[in-house]
């Protein structure tokens, strides 16, 4: 790079001097009396006050230059377009015949005039292709910033690198590691894998709210498997100019082939890949380029290359399909928020090299930290310890602790809603009724897995359900089930505080969707009947604007929201009686929530035993 950006001086400095050597020769080869021409010429011979002519002539041509010296001592000069003629003039005038030279235009001059501006042009022509190529392609020097647009600006961490990581780096997230391992043991070894045949992921994408840990699992993987880790973010793609966020990926693919195997992270795709076409207005131009570019790289290097391309986001809901499509980025990985033990051994990590008072108990800071990601706690950590060396003490108390959890809390509530006591006993209550419904309903459910823990959507808690079988169609009995088991959150916290709170709404939009899907869509409804009043509700200005139109009359509308709060208010009833009965799991299982966070499947069912 510093030899590089030497020569790029010297360039310049040889442009200078060529530009100023031509511009001061050019003018001493222009003459300095441009005024004086052949006519005024004849008449000062015919005057006689010529008392010497040089006349400078290329062979070739019949033009040349006439230098004239009067009898004052004055000199001129002028441009003959034929020489002939000016000789044959002095030949008639007595005191000139013998007072004329002629001479042969001077080598250097020929040079100056001919082969300087052609050379000129050439090292023009040179320096605009070579600049042009760097920024296409990316190669090529020189210092000026102009000259690195093109430059991919990847960040490169080797194996032996401090910075590198490993898997003893990342705590917690014990499911995202082993499902990772087989592309680390991949990156270790691709022979292995290319000679039997099979086929790895060429892309990953890490899906979750920020700091929990998304690049450091990426970073990890590279350590773990002791290959180079590329890393940029989407964000460096997106520049001022069209064509250069494009030109960036080039470079970085074409730089990771050349150390293949090796990892390619892309951290905050979404500022990259986000929906084309998508938003008001055009000008996404550079940003369609970028991830064309993105795409056609990925599609272009073989299945088992040795480069994997991983990629962070946590908005994988604005992406672009095209990227998540079979050879892309197919293999999605989800990394949440840590429970309460994730969280305990993410503060063990961090709390390594520093010394911690007697009275710290990190699992009780695991246990009121709800919410927080491993950034966050690493933050509460550091915090700490930069209030206990202020103080000037040796060791982390827990009092240090506590101010750091106010000073960071409050950062983190904002970007994660750390969630309170009651808070958490209120969704624990109403993911506990979900979860009951799901399982004593048969024809929904079972749960997978129970949690308190926010998620980055925003909602305060999750129960997933897994669809045990895969069936084309849905029954009338099934979408009932679906809905009782929505409305079951609600249902738990009426059944358990006095007061209800805001955190049922999107269960309630999506039990009403569903009741308005079967009355409108499929024909469930009796009363209604088997007319399609759906897709009337056509969305015409796109995404971004829904303005809906109706095409029926108010009376079928009234129908139809009578029916749709006729089977909500069924399907509320019956969910009650259900929970009503079961009400010692819901404790149960609420109580467990509260403490463990998350609750898998077979603690969950677990409870239903113990009746
Ligand atoms: P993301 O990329 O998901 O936003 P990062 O990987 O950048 O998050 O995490 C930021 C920091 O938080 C890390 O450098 C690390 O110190 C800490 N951290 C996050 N998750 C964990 C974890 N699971 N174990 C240990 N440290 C973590
Ligand atoms: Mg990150
Ligand atoms: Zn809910």
């Amino acid at each position: 790079m510093n030899k590089r950006m030497k020569t790029g001086y010297g360039y310049y400095l040889l442009i200078l001097i060529i530009i100023v050597a031509a511009v001061y020769f050019s003018s001493r080869i222009s003459g300095s009396q441009t005024n004086y021409n052949f006519t005024q010429f004849q008449q000062d011979v015919q005057k006689g006050k010529i008392s010497f002519v040089e006349i400078l002539q290329n062979e070739e041509v019949p033009t040349g230059r006439v230098n004239v010296t009067f009898d004052s001592g004055q000199t001129a000069s002028f441009y003959a377009t034929d020489v002939k003629e000016v000789e044959k003039l002095l030949c008639t005038v007595e005191g000139l015949q013998n007072n004329y030279v002629m001479k042969d235009v001077q080598k250097p001059s020929w040079i100056l005039t001919t082969l300087l501006p052609c050379g000129l042009g050439v090292l023009i022509i040179f320096f605009l292709f070579s600049f042009l190529s760097a920024q296409s392609q990316g190669q090529g020097g020189g210092n000026a910033k102009m000259m690195n647009f093109g430059k991919s600006r990847a960040q490169r961490i080797d194996p032996q690198d401090p910075h590198s990581k490993t898997f003893a780096d990342v705590a917690g997230l014990k499911e995202e590691k082993e499902e990772l391992a087989e592309i680390v043991d991949f990156l270790a070894d691709p022979g292995k894998y290319t000679e039997i045949g099979a086929r790895i992921p060429k892309g990953i994408i890490l899906v979750g709210p920020p700091g929990t840990g998304k690049t450091l699992l990426a970073k990890a993987i590279a350590g773990e498997a002791g290959v180079p880790f590329f890393s940029l973010s989407g964000s460096d793609f997106v520049e001022m100019f069209v064509g250069v966020g494009a030109s960036r990926v080039r470079d970085m693919f074409a730089e990771a082939k050349k150390s293949a195997p090796c990892i390619v992270f892309i951290d905050e795709i979404d500022a990259v890949a986000r929906r084309r076409g998508s938003g008001l207005g055009g000008g996404h131009d550079e940003r369609e380029q970028t991830l064309n570019q993105m795409l056609v790289e990925m599609d272009g290097f073989g299945v088992n290359e040795g480069i994997i391309v991983m990629a962070a986001t946590n908005r994988v809901d604005i992406l672009d399909p095209a990227i998540l499509r079979p050879g892309r980025f197919d293999r999605r990985i989800s990394v949440g928020r840590p429970d309460v033990r994730g969280r305990e051994e993410i503060l063990q990590v961090h709390v390594k090299g520093k010394p911690l008072s007697d009275d710290v108990d990190l699992k009780r800071v695991a246990q009121t930290t709800v919410g927080f990601a491993g950034a966050d706690l690493e933050n509460l950590v550091n915090e700490a310890a930069i209030a206990c060396a202020k103080d000037g003490r040796k060791c982390i108390s827990q009092a240090d602790i506590d101010r750091s959890f106010i000073k960071v809390g409050i950062g983190a509530e904002k970007k994660s809603r750390v969630i309170s006591e009651t808070d958490k006993k209120i969704t624990a209550y109403h993911e506990a009724g979900h979860a009951i419904l799901f399982h004593v309903l048969p024809k929904v459910g079972p749960v997978h897995i129970i949690s308190v823990i926010p998620t980055g959507e925003g909602a305060a808690g999750y129960t997933m359900p897994v669809p045990e079988k895969d069936e084309m169609h849905v029954t009338k009995g099934e979408m009932l089930q679906q809905i009782m088991a929505t409305l079951g959150g609600r249902i738990a916290e009426s059944l358990i505080f006095d007061d209800i709170t805001t955190g049922a709404s999107q269960d309630i939009k999506q039990a009403t969707s569903t009741a308005r899907d079967m009355v409108t869509k499929y024909g469930f409804s009796e009363n209604v009947g088997m007319v399609n009043y759906a897709d009337s509700d056509e969305v015409f200005v796109g995404r971004d604007y829904g303005h809906t139109s109706r095409s029926f009359s108010e009376e079928v509308a009234k129908n139809i929201d009578a029916e749709v709060k006729g089977i909500i208010d069924d399907c509320y009833r019956e969910a009650k009686k259900l929970l009503e009965e079961n009400m010692e799991v819901l404790h149960k299982t609420a109580r467990l929530l509260i403490e463990n966070e998350r609750v898998t499947r077979e603690e969950f069912e677990a409870l239903f035993d113990g009746q």
